[in-house]
């Protein structure tokens, strides 16, 4: 430290003799030069105080006004975050201690100290409460943050966490404290090899960044997008870890809701078309691959729908394809996937089907679609499904291939007089 200014001190003691030494110490200090105002008693302490600012508080325990203990607690509550050092006639080391304790910087017993001596004494606790308020200042900066931040030890041991991180995981950061954050958050929702991963990056010095699910103190789970620095001392060894989580719940539910939206049909919450394809063409080259794999296409289309529309309205319309789309998912299984393609025309696909299955199914659907009566405002409205079917085969070059033969088979289902399962036949 580097001071221009002079340090102004304050001595708070009642001999006079003392004050004189100090005082002639203070100016022969080679290194500061300080600005001494002397005082004989607590009470012209606290006077001195409120009228201007001082540096440091050199304290004498044996006042007119107070003695002992009670000097440095009532000196600390008067001297609002200015160092005090206590001057003492008393060289014991436990007396020193409780003094230290009650929150005098330094201790110095009188008579003891040369010069210099004193001075780096002020000079220390200065530095002392400047590092601090510095301190102090990055805790709050820490405490303002909006992630949860938590350091640990080389254990991966909690020494320390904000309060934010209170408000993610519900633990309050004394809860955490002298826990590992896979004692207090782990959710098993991450494999083993996940945090083989994070600890082979961490414990090579280097940074790490992942996302993960977590779990809260409450039990309900959240998605956390989490980074770990390692910190390393002079030597280069790593001493602590400091953790940042970011709560990412919000952000990962729109992704999915994204995801959705995307990849299936508003009104019915059946797949889109484009999803449909891809599993489509999925299942073309599984079939083309495994020498026995079977599946199955179903192409569905509601028959004289345009009259529903008509009769009914449009809103009527849409609720009939609902309908619709609910039999079909009822009717079909977990594994098949089932999309609206577009209008009133529908997919399945029956991965793993052979013939027989796939007709019994269409059947199945066909009789429940033609059997249900769909209630509506302008009274109960009932319709049919026409449904060409045929299998994939390990020579269709792509998908369009058998939605091509599906389409054959369903234009003939039309012909015939609807409401029926064609089967494609070469
Ligand atoms: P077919 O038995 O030959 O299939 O006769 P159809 O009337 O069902 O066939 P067409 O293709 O002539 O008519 C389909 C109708 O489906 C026309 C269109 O207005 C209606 N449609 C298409 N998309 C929707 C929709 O999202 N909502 C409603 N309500 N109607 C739709
Ligand atoms: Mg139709
Ligand atoms: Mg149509």
């Amino acid at each position: 430290m580097n001071r221009v200014e002079a340090i102004r001190v304050l001595l708070v003691e009642d001999e006079a003799g003392d004050a004189h030494l100090v005082k002639l110490k203070l100016r022969r200090a080679q290194s500061e030069h300080f600005d001494v105002v002397w005082v004989q008693s607590l009470i012209e302490a606290q006077r001195c105080l409120a009228a201007s600012a001082f540096d440091v508080m050199l304290l004498d325990l044996s006042l007119p006004d107070s003695e002992g203990l009670a000097t440095v607690h009532s000196a600390r509550d008067m001297a609002m975050g200015i160092p005090i050092v206590v001057l003492s006639g008393r060289g014991d080391t436990d007396f020193a201690l409780t003094v230290l304790e009650a929150g005098a910087v330094d201790y110095m017993v009188k008579g003891d100290f040369g010069y210099d001596g004193l001075a780096r004494v002020i000079r220390y606790a200065l530095l002392r409460t400047e590092m601090e308020t510095r301190n102090n200042l990055l805790i709050a900066a820490l405490e303002a943050a909006a992630n949860g931040i938590v350091i640990t030890d080389k254990d991966a041991t909690v020494i320390w966490a904000n309060s934010a991180f209170g408000r993610l995981t519900g633990y309050s950061p004394e809860e955490a404290v002298g826990r590992k954050p896979s004692e207090l958050v782990k959710s098993g929702l991450q494999n083993g090899s996940f945090y083989q991963d994070m600890w082979a990056n961490l414990l090579v010095g280097q940074h790490w960044r992942g996302e993960l699910v977590n779990k809260r103190k409450n039990g309900s789970l959240y998605h956390e997008e989490l980074n770990i620095a390692p910190v390393k001392n002079s030597a280069g060894e790593i001493t602590h870890f400091i953790g940042i989580k970011e709560d990412i719940t919000e952000r990962k539910e729109m992704e999915a809701q994204l995801q959705r939206l995307a990849s299936t049909d508003p009104l019915t919450g059946l797949f889109n078309r484009r999803v449909f394809l891809e599993q489509l063409e999925l299942e073309r080259a599984k079939v083309a691959r495994l020498p026995h794999y079977s599946a199955v296409l179903l192409m569905l289309d509601l028959d004289f729908f345009k009259r529903v529309n008509d009769a009914y309205g449009h809103a009527t319309g849409d609720i009939v394809l609902k309908a619709f789309a609910e039999i079909a998912r009822n009717t079909s299984r977990a594994i098949d996937i089932s999309a609206r393609l577009g209008g009133e025309e529908f997919a399945i696909l029956l991965s793993g089907a052979d013939k027989n299955d796939a007709l019994i199914m269409a059947e199945r659907l066909r009789e429940q679609v033609a059997a249900t009566v769909i209630d509506h405002d302008a009274g109960p409205v009932q319709i049919t499904v026409s449904i060409g079917a045929t299998m994939l085969s390990a020579a269709d070059i792509n998908a369009e291939a058998v939605l091509h033969r599906a389409d054959v088979a369903l234009y003939e289902a039309k012909d015939r007089g609807r409401n029926q399962t064609c089967w494609f036949d070469s």
